[in-house]
C-alpha cells in the first residue's frame, strides 16, 4: 500500500483523484493542500471530495504534509507546481504532475527537477487518450498519403483555448508518422473559396458547445471508404484514474522523468 498527497485537494481534479484513491485498495491518502487562502483549509479532505470522512485534514502548504506520502499528485497551477517540485525534489518525494499549461523557463526547471526524482508529467492522463496517440500514428503509416486526415476535437463552452493540447499532439503525431511538418500542415479554419484540399494539410477543427467534456476524432478519408478513430471523455475521472496509475507505477522505477506512455509500457 502506497501513501498518496493530493495538491489542489479542493480543485475539480483533486477531489476527483481523491475520489479514485478510496476506490483503490493499492493506494490511501496520505496527506492533501490547498493554497494557504483557500476556504477548504483546515477542513476534511474526504467531506469535500464527497466521499465522507477520512480523517485527513486539508494544509495550507505542502511543507506541513511533505512527510505523509511517497508520491505527490499534483493538478493546481504552473507556479504551483514549480514551487511543489522544489519542495520535493530534495526530499525524494516522487511526483505525477497532470498541470497543463507550463511552458518556457518554468517547464525547463520543471524537466530538470523531475529528472533527479521519480515523476510523470503529462497533460493528459486518460488512459484512452494515450492509447489513441499510439494507434493514430500507426493508423496513419499504415493507410500512408492516400487518405485525407483530420482532426475534430469539441469541448464545453467554458475551454478558453483552441485546439486543445490533446488535439495538437494528436496533429503532432500524424505528423510525425507521415514525415510532415505540422506547423507546415496544419490549417485551422477554412471559410470562403478556399480551393481544393491539398494532399498533405492536416485540419484540426473545434467545437464548443454546452458542457461537452471532452471529444476528439480523427478521420482518415479515402477513396470510397473513411476511418475514424474517437475518443470521448463522459468526465474527469479518466484523467483521475490515469493519475492514480501513473503514481502506483513511478513510486516502482528508477529516478527520471516519464510521461503516460511509458506508464502504459506503450514506448
Ligand atoms: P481547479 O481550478 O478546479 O483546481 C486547481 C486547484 O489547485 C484549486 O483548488 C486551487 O486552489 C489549487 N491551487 C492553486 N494554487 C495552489 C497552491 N499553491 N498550492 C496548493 N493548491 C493550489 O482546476 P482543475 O480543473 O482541477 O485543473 C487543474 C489543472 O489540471 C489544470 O492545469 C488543468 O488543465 C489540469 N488538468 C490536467 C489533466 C490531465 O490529464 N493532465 C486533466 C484535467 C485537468
Amino acid at each position: 500500500m502506497i501513501k498518496a498527497i493530493v495538491a489542489g485537494a479542493a480543485g475539480r481534479m483533486g477531489q476527483r483523484i481523491i475520489h479514485c484513491i478510496q476506490q483503490n485498495s493499492e493506494i490511501a491518502l496520505g496527506g492533501a493542500f490547498e493554497r494557504p487562502d483557500h476556504p477548504s483549509v483546515n477542513a476534511d479532505a474526504g467531506h469535500v471530495a464527497g466521499v465522507g470522512e477520512l480523517g485527513v485534514p486539508i494544509a495550507g502548504s505542502l511543507g506541513e504534509v511533505v512527510d505523509q506520502g511517497e508520491v505527490l499528485i499534483d493538478f493546481t497551477a504552473p507556479g504551483a507546481t514549480l514551487e511543489n517540485i522544489r519542495a520535493a525534489s530534495p526530499r525524494g518525494l516522487a511526483m505525477v504532475i497532470g498541470t497543463t499549461g507550463i511552458t518556457g523557463d518554468v517547464l525547463k526547471e520543471v524537466e530538470t527537477l523531475a529528472a533527479g526524482i521519480r515523476c510523470v508529467l503529462a497533460a493528459n492522463m486518460s488512459v484512452g487518450v494515450n492509447v489513441m496517440f499510439k494507434i493514430a500514428g500507426q493508423m496513419a503509416r499504415i493507410l500512408g498519403g492516400d487518405y485525407d486526415v483530420e482532426i475534430l476535437e469539441t469541448h464545453h463552452r467554458m475551454k478558453k483555448d483552441a485546439p486543445s493540447g490533446t488535439a495538437v499532439r494528436l496533429g503532432q503525431v500524424l505528423a510525425g508518422a507521415l514525415g510532415r511538418d505540422l506547423e507546415k500542415v496544419g490549417v485551422y479554419e477554412r471559410k470562403g473559396i478556399i480551393g481544393e484540399r491539398t494532399d498533405e494539410e492536416i485540419g484540426i477543427q473545434s467545437l464548443r458547445a454546452g458542457d461537452i467534456t471532452g471529444e476528439h476524432m480523427v478521420l482518415f478519408g479515402g477513396v470510397g471508404e473513411r476511418l475514424e478513430l474517437t475518443h470521448r471523455s463522459h468526465n474527469r475521472d479518466n484523467f483521475a484514474r490515469g493519475a492514480v496509475r501513473a503514481a502506483l507505477w513511478v513510486v516502482q522505477q528508477p529516478k527520471g522523468l516519464y510521461d503516460m506512455q511509458d506508464v502504459l509500457g506503450l514506448k
